[in-house]
C-alpha cells in the first residue's frame, strides 16, 4: 500500500470485516469504508472469514450469503455460537431474509443486491452505536434464583453449580427477564431491550429463544416454573 491510498485511520478506527468472494464488490466496500474512517479486513471464502473474524475480533461483519468454502449462513451461525458481533449479511435473494435475519442464522441486519453504499454506511454505523449501547454489562451482580445463578460480568449461568452453555442472546434475553423478575414483558419490548432498537427480525424470534432457554434451564421444559408464558401478552421471569 503506498502513501496516497493509505487511509486516514482516526484514534479508534473500528475494524469491518468484508467477506465476499465477488472482488470488484470486495474492492469497492473497502475503498468506501475506508474512506469513511474505518480500518478494513478482507476475506474471499467462508472458511477463511469464519478464521479472520475469530482472529482478529472485527468490529462488525459484512458477510455475503454466498461464499466458496462455506456459505454465509453457516459462517454467521458458527460465530454466534460464541460471539455477539454485529453481522449484516450481503444477499442476492429476499425470501432468503427470514432465515437469515435473527432466528435461525443470527445476522443483525441485511442488505439485498444492489445496494448503495450510502446505505451500507448507515447499517453499519447503526450497528456500532447499537453495539456501543449495549457492551457494558448491565451490573457486576449476580442474580441467585432457586437452582439458577446468573453472573452478569461472566456472562455465564450455573444451575446446581454446573455452567450452562447458552449463546449470547439466550444470556442477554434471561438476565434481562430475571433482572427484572416478575414483570411481563410483551415480545416488542423484549426485542427492544435485548436485540436493540432497530433489530429487523421477526417476534417469533424471541418465542424460539424461549423455548431454547426453557430446554437448557427448566427442569420440565413443558411447564416452567422460571420463564413464564403469560397468555395474549408475552412472558415473564418467577423467581
Ligand atoms: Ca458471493
Amino acid at each position: 500500500m503506498n502513501a496516497e491510498e493509505k487511509p486516514y485511520l482516526p484514534a479508534g478506527a473500528k475494524t469491518v470485516l468484508v467477506v465476499e468472494d465477488e472482488s470488484s464488490l470486495a474492492s469497492t466496500l473497502s475503498y468506501n469504508l475506508r474512506k469513511n474512517g474505518f480500518n478494513v479486513m478482507q476475506a474471499s471464502d467462508g472458511v477463511e472469514g469464519l478464521q479472520v473474524a475469530r482472529r482478529d475480533n472485527p468490529d462488525v461483519i459484512v458477510l455475503d450469503l454466498m461464499l466458496p468454502r462455506m456459505d454465509g449462513i453457516e459462517v454467521c451461525r458458527r460465530l454466534r455460537a460464541d460471539s455477539d458481533v454485529p453481522i449484516i449479511m450481503l444477499t442476492a435473494k429476499s425470501e432468503e431474509l427470514d432465515r437469515v435475519v435473527g432466528l435461525e442464522v443470527g445476522a443483525d441486519d441485511y442488505l439485498t443486491k444492489p445496494f448503495s453504499m450510502r446505505e451500507l454506511m448507515a447499517r453499519v454505523r447503526a450497528l456500532l452505536r447499537r453495539a456501543n449501547v449495549r457492551a457494558p454489562a448491565d451490573d457486576a451482580a449476580q442474580i441467585f434464583v432457586g437452582d439458577l445463578t446468573l453472573d452478569a460480568r461472566g456472562r455465564t449461568v450455573r444451575r446446581n453449580g454446573a455452567e450452562v452453555p447458552l449463546k449470547p442472546k439466550e444470556f442477554d434475553l434471561l438476565f434481562f427477564l430475571a433482572k427484572n423478575a416478575g414483570q411481563v414483558f410483551n415480545r416488542e419490548q423484549l426485542l427492544e431491550n435485548v436485540w436493540g432498537y432497530e433489530f429487523f427480525g421477526g417476534s417469533r424470534t424471541v418465542d424460539v429463544h424461549i423455548r431454547w432457554l426453557r430446554e437448557k434451564l427448566e427442569a420440565s421444559p413443558g411447564s416452567p416454573h422460571h420463564l413464564l408464558t403469560v397468555r395474549g401478552v408475552g412472558y415473564k421471569f418467577v423467581r
